[in-house]
């Protein structure tokens, strides 16, 4: 039995709760359920009357009442149409289609979901084929072995923990659900579904490139609209986050001299089009750029995961297709030498905000952090970085450093290694004309994003949790939730 229970009547008018609920009561084994029914009348009548007698109680009470009473009731259904679903299942290895031997039917288990435990009697048999014992409706239902989570409460635990840490969405679940699951039990299953997911990215970046055959884009062509020329933007950047590596070993370790790393780089990028990317404000001075479409990709597996889920990001942003590609990030050199690599024709610019901080040392060193002799200072060679004349830059700080205190003429010192290092990659005026960004800001504001969930006081974490987290918030943020969880399909959206 497939059931869909209707979000309203209007949108899909059969089958209806009714009788769906009859079909329960009429034909299943367990006749219990028809004083289930009865009973949830009842408490729902008797609900409805004490709000008669409080009318101080608003519509939030009705809510919540409705809500709770129904709560048992939905859990029998689920309850019933799994075991539907389950009886129905082949009896076969759903790995080889081969015939099970040594059944023994009617296994109970119990399941944990959204409206609460739920118990299913299912087939169990040996594989002769795959020598491993088999469960067909559990795989059917998307039951994992190892965890009595429903696929429902799967995803919860996934999209709770990855968005908050799992106390705070112990307390979160409980409110909005009803239902209680402890911290490390949602902790727990995220850390499941992230890695999961991890095997569904390897997969999917893996994957060979399907381009259409030549002939079918001439075609298209011929008949279509030339597809309408676009700059691709990628944005790269590192943060780094806390790991407890050597659980307990510490204290040996550092008596022993060994090193003890903590600190782990992040590495995170974007892309998107540039037509993407609108500016919203009233004054024109007070203008905030919106990406309205984006890819994400953040990984603690290092660079070379990274380019790899990067290039397959690009690629689904058409970088095939782009007309130009442009790279923004700060100085990082495993960046430039990264896209020398892998986006060797793209267009290479330094993040503008990165390139006058080394300025501003300089002036806070010669005349004093913040002072108004350092901004005047500073100003005249802020505009020369602007307008493409970092040359002249170079040469004023290389003449004023024989005048300079030892801490200016170091801070002078870095800016003419940065600015000699980067300069073909600080053409601004030509990012003015061509209304692109001269900064990697979209790219840092996801960094601050992730970090506010990633790095709070007190939080540690395994290379393993990390990035199991991590790749659940890119299924989310790159809309691949469902490749994950595909009952997600289902969202109802009603507005009337
Ligand atoms: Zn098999």
């Amino acid at each position: 039995m497939t059931v869909y229970l209707p979000q309203n009547r209007s949108q899909s008018p059969s089958p209806s709760l009714e009788t769906l609920l009859d079909e329960i009561v009429l034909h299943g084994e367990d006749k219990l359920l028809e004083q289930d029914i009865a009973r949830w009348r009842e408490d729902l009548q008797k609900r409805l009357e004490q709000l008669d007698q409080h009318p101080e109680q608003g519509l939030g009470f009705i809510e919540e009442h409705v809500r709770q009473a129904a709560l048992q009731l939905q859990r029998l259904i689920v309850q019933k149409a799994m075991q539907d679903k389950a009886n129905q299942t082949d009896e076969k290895c759903p790995d080889c289609q081969g015939s099970l031997s040594h059944k023994k039917r009617r296994v109970p288990r119990w399941v944990d979901a959204y409206c609460g435990k739920v118990k299913l009697l299912r087939t169990h048999g040996w594989c002769l084929h795959c020598e491993q014992w088999i469960f067909p409706a559990d795989r059917v239902l998307g039951l994992r072995q190892d965890s009595t989570a429903s696929p429902l409460v799967q995803e919860m635990c996934a999209l709770l923990v990855s968005k908050m840490p799992a106390e705070q969405a112990e307390a979160l679940c409980l409110r909005l659900t009803g239902r209680s699951l402890s911290r490390s039990t949602l902790a727990r299953e995220a850390q499941r579904q992230g890695e999961d997911a991890i095997t569904v990215r390897q997969r999917l970046v893996e994957a060979p490139v399907h381009l259409p055959p030549a002939s079918k884009t001439k075609a298209a062509r011929v008949g279509g609209q030339p597809p309408e020329p676009f700059t691709l933007v990628i944005q790269i950047d590192a943060w780094n986050i806390r790991e407890r590596d050597h659980w307990g070993q510490t204290a040996k370790m550092r008596r022993r001299q060994q090193k003890v790393e903590r600190w782990h780089w992040v590495y995170t990028a974007t892309c998107f089009r540039l037509n993407h990317r609108v500016t919203k404000g009233r004054f024109k001075t007070k203008l905030r750029a919106i990406i309205t479409e984006r890819s994400y990709v953040a990984t603690r597996s290092g660079v070379e995961p990274l380019m790899k889920q990067l290039y397959f990001e690009a690629r689904a942003r058409g970088l095939a297709q782009a007309q130009r590609v442009l790279v923004i990030a700060d100085g990082a050199v495993w960046i430039w030498n990264l896209v020398e690599d892998r986006f060797k024709d793209a267009i290479q610019r330094l993040d503008l905000y990165h390139a006058n901080t080394y300025l501003w040392a300089v002036a806070n060193e010669m005349q004093g952090a913040g002072s108004p002799e350092a901004r005047r200072w500073v100003k005249p060679l802020l505009k020369q970085i602007r307008n493409d004349q970092v040359a002249n830059v170079i040469t004023q700080l290389a003449e004023l450093k024989p005048q300079l205190a030892a801490a200016a003429t170091k801070a002078a010192d870095k800016a003419i290694e940065y600015y000699q290092n980067n300069q073909k990659r600080m053409k601004y005026k030509q990012a003015r004309q061509r209304k692109e960004p001269v900064g990697s800001g979209a790219i840092e504001s996801t960094c601050r994003q992730l970090q506010c969930r990633m790095k709070r006081c007190g939080q540690f974490w395994s290379t393993r949790g990390d990035e199991a987290l991590l790749c659940l918030e890119m299924f989310w943020r790159n809309e691949r939730w469902e490749l994950l969880f595909p009952h997600a399909k289902l969202t109802a959206v009603s507005n009337n």
